[in-house]
């Protein structure tokens, strides 16, 4: 008798004549993830299985954050013969009090007693020996479940997993990640859909200091840690800010550096091979996010823009931030690009043209390659 990890998928289930190849990648996923505590993991029968480990609060730890997994319970992997599902229920339930019901479920039919009659029989073995315990099957404080496959699993816990999708099955995307508390989370939010994410940043020296720049990278080594790590570039932006903030109209300053993010996003995620861009924009969180704005900065990212916080309200997203562990480094006091030169009064409801007017005092061409070429890439 061992103690295993069983593990439930989530989504994939959904999944029609691909989920041979989503299971596939979330198997190697789990087991990429305990691998560092000698533990194994395999696929059978609608379940993933992880044994072997000798740290089980670990292996718990690192197995919730795998996207794609609903959730898990450590369990008991004992011999389909009813004295020893028995034996092993009775002792688990020594432990609780109140309220409990037998869940059992036979996915081997060749075991003799059906889960109904397991439900009945079990209940009452688990009666005899705990009188504190009584049944509700409506709303019980615990449940005693018995699954039967190719071993009987008997747990009595439910641990919640990352959900989403499998990371690697949702192709590539560039996060535009500043130091503040949205962007991460959009990257983690990507992340949990099975989007590989790296990472541009963009950085206005001296007038951002390096432990701005320290605290970006931070930023992504905690998000990477959800994935295979992140690769951030890091563009100098200073002459363009410089540039902007000199020839074109305080009113669309801000508009018009976004405008130079994302064109130079596009030129490193296509080196990246990445097929989307991601930002942390939330509807109508500061001028710059209104449906106009979007649409200025959206007409010059080639690549589709993904912003998976649009709908996000502020205390949402910090909610995630926390649980993610990037609001502490994010809430840090350093100052972001987009901080440096804000206009006091930013048009709200820009209109394309006219931007692109304003812009025609700028050598486009020139300054993104400039800082195309100054980018640094930095692996985390
Ligand atoms: P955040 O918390 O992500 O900084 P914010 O609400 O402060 O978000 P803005 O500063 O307006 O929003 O930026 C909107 C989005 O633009 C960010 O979520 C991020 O995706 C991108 N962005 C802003 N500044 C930078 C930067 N210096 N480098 C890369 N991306 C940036
Ligand atoms: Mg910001």
């Amino acid at each position: 008798m061992r103690q295993v990890l069983l593990v439930r998928y989530g989504e994939v289930h959904l999944k029609g004549q691909n989920r041979p190849y989503f299971l596939r990648r979330l198997t190697e996923n789990v087991k990429h993830a305990v691998a560092p505590l000698g533990a194994e993991a395999w696929l059978s029968d609608s379940r993933i299985y992880v044994a072997g480990m000798a740290d089980m609060d670990e292996a718990i730890r690192r197995v919730t954050r795998v996207f794609g997994l609903h959730s898990v319970s450590p369990a008991w992997e004992v011999d389909k013969d009813y004295k020893e599902i028995s034996a092993k229920c009775v002792e688990l339930a020594r432990e609780l009090k109140g309220t409990f019901k037998v869940y059992a479920r036979r996915s081997d039919k060749r075991f003799p007693m059906t889960s109904q009659e397991l439900n009945a029989e079990l209940g009452g073995d688990i009666l005899e020996s705990n009188p504190n315990l009584r049944v509700d099957v409506h709303k019980p404080d615990h449940l005693v479940s018995v699954e039967i496959r190719d071993h009987a699993y008997v747990y009595t816990g439910e641990i919640m997993a990352a959900g989403g999708l499998p990371l690697g099955t949702g192709g590539r995307a560039m996060l535009l990640l500043s130091g503040g508390i949205d962007s991460p989370v959009a990257g983690y939010q990507m992340m949990k859909r099975g989007v590989n994410v790296n990472a541009v940043h963009f950085f206005s020296f001296p007038y951002t200091s390096e432990r701005a720049k320290e605290k970006v990278l931070e930023l992504a080594k905690i998000v990477g840690e959800y994935g295979a790590g992140m690769k951030v570039y890091v563009v100098p932006f200073t002459d363009i800010q410089l540039q902007i903030h000199e020839k074109c109209p305080d009113e669309m300053g801000t508009l018009i550096m976004r405008r130079y993010m994302m064109r130079i996003a596009n030129v490193i995620a296509r080196r990246d091979n990445a097929s989307a861009l991601v930002t942390g924009e939330s509807l109508g969180q500061v001028a710059s996010q209104t449906i106009e704005a979007l649409g200025c900065t959206d007409a010059v990212a080639e690549l589709p823009v993904l912003r998976p916080l649009i709908s996000f309200d502020k205390q949402e997203i910090i909610d995630i931030a926390e649980r993610i562990g990037t609001y502490e480094t994010s809430s840090l006091p350093y100052e972001d690009c987009c901080t440096v030169f804000t206009p006091r009064h930013p048009l709200t409801r820009p209109r394309v043209d006219a931007v692109a007017k304003a812009e025609a005092a700028l050598d486009t061409d020139a300054l993104v390659k400039a800082a195309v070429e100054g980018t640094e890439v930095v692996l985390m």
